[in-house]
């Protein structure tokens, strides 16, 4: 038997040199990022990383050489300057230091009184104001807009059919409005909600991938007219796969006139709301939701994984998910005290202390300086698309919106292209030259830059472009 029956250090200050040599490898790490890209995984490193059983402990010293020499150098390339696969945020110096006052903390953050739900409080506060919400709206931190979309659906639920469906059950009539271009979290929070992914109904776009209010008005109409009960909007604020927003003034009214929860996906394009003109001008609109789903971990380059529902109506947000079992009763005072608690907000009762990475990010740089990066992100994306348009071996297959560069290499036949498009991907990822996503556009698989990265400078950009130039020759000769 252990005779040291605590997971403390035996020696603190032993601990503290550990970390301070833990803290120099991961500044290390942030500083050098640009010569230290993403490495991949091998079987030795595999090996390294077992566990066995884990029967016994090789203690602190040896697992924190392990996680500075072996693990993050492993990391998955987004918080490098050459990153712009799928839509991934990059992180920040100081959401590192508050992860590690986080991780001291150690607070439960799914009610109570004490300080770290003062935090999150004000970060919801915070972001109230900033999307034209009232002071008495609410929210809560999750972990990311895949959960806070299937809490929407969840109250806009209850606030279309009342709290019994809380005890009886779904309604099999209900059905759900989105676009096209509609992110798979709206479906898939459909489905587990229990309305199934046939209750989304997915409304004609425009050529720009916006959605078009009037197919909209005319579904609500039909499905109504065969005995249906349309209960739900979901507006876009930057399309996944082109960084497109819907017309959201028109839907809210559309919402207004029928009666329906307008709730917002702005996973990342919410944010070009802080983006100063002409992008704030895309999401104009995004004020009039009833809810809004959005990341922290994309475009505002706070740490995985950190998403927040707002709501518009705090009474609404309770009534769907407040439960008070008598473990969990209210003292007057205490740390049992305080309102609200967070597990009254959603599925989570033990929570993390998210809040604070998004706090520090947002005391530390502000508002107007994480604005100008977003516009940045945008004037990069507008860059990489001028080299794309100016290039014989490129051609766009959308026009660059907000953050987005959608571009295929040039070539009349879908097939070809598709698998040299393919094959440019994985050769800039393997190469460490930089990372692009590929997606799906007319029935071609296209390359994709979303660039949601604090990082990136315009050389950058001329660089990476250079790498696509080589690749594409080496592919075209291969
Ligand atoms: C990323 C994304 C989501 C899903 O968000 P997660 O934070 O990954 O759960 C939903 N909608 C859009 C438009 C997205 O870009």
């Amino acid at each position: 038997m252990s005779n040291n029956l605590t997971l403390d250090p035996t020696d603190w200050e032993a601990f503290r040199e550990l970390l301070h040599r833990v803290a120099d490898a991961c500044i290390d790490q942030l500083k050098n990022v640009r010569s230290l890209p993403w490495s991949p995984v091998d079987e030795a490193w595999i090996q390294q990383i077992a566990l066995g059983d884990a029967q016994e402990g090789v203690g602190e010293e040896q697992t924190a050489l392990l996680l500075i020499q072996s693990v993050i150098a492993r990391h998955s390339g987004n918080i490098h300057p050459k990153f712009f696969g799928w839509v991934q945020g990059s992180g920040n110096a100081m959401g590192l230091i508050a992860e590690l006052v986080a991780a001291t903390m150690n607070s439960n953050c799914g009610g109570r009184d004490h300080g770290a739900v003062y935090i999150e409080r004000e970060v919801v506060r915070w972001c109230a104001d900033c999307f034209g919400f009232p002071r008495s709206a609410s929210g809560v931190l999750v972990g990311g807009t895949s959960q806070a979309t299937i809490l929407a659906l969840a109250a806009a639920r209850v606030w279309a059919l009342g709290g019994e469906v809380r005890s009886r059950g779904s309604n099999p009539g209900l059905r759900v409005y989105a676009s096209h271009a509609v992110h798979n979290a709206v479906v898939k929070a459909a489905e587990l909600i229990g309305l199934g992914a046939a209750s989304v109904r997915l409304v004609r776009c425009d050529a720009s991938e916006r959605m078009d209010p009037q197919a909209l008005s005319m579904q609500i109409r039909a499905d109504r007219g065969d005995g249906l009960i349309p209960f739900c909007v979901v507006g876009t604020a930057g399309s996944v796969n082109r960084g497109a927003s819907d017309p959201l003034l028109e839907i809210a009214r559309v919402c207004t006139e029928e009666n329906l929860w307008f709730h917002v996906d702005g996973a990342f394009g919410a944010w070009a709301r802080i983006g100063g003109e002409p992008w704030c001008e895309l999401v104009q609109g995004i004020e009039e939701a009833h809810s809004i789903a959005l990341d922290f971990h994309k475009w505002m380059f706070v740490q995985y994984d950190c998403g927040l529902l707002l709501m518009r109506d705090e009474k609404t947000h309770r009534a769907a998910f407040a439960c008070r079992p008598a473990y969990l009763a209210a003292q007057t005072a205490g740390l049992g005290g305080g309102e609200p608690w967070y597990c009254d907000f959603g599925t989570d009762l033990s929570r993390s202390f998210r809040a604070l990475k998004v706090w520090a990010t947002l005391k530390a740089y502000g508002r107007r300086k994480l604005g100008e990066i977003i516009a940045h992100n945008c004037a990069l994306a507008a860059r990489l698309g001028g080299h794309i348009a100016g290039s014989a071996s490129f051609q766009v297959v959308a026009p660059v919106c907000l953050n987005v560069c959608c571009f295929s290499v040039a070539d009349s036949d879908d097939q070809t292209a598709s698998g040299i498009n393919a094959a440019i991907a994985v050769a800039l990822q393997l190469s460490g030259e930089g990372v692009f996503s590929t997606t799906s556009m007319n029935g071609r698989t296209v390359l994709r830059a979303a660039i949601t990265n604090h990082r990136t400078n315009f050389a950058d950009i001329d660089a990476v472009f250079c790498a696509l130039e080589k690749e594409v020759s080496r592919q075209r000769s291969g």
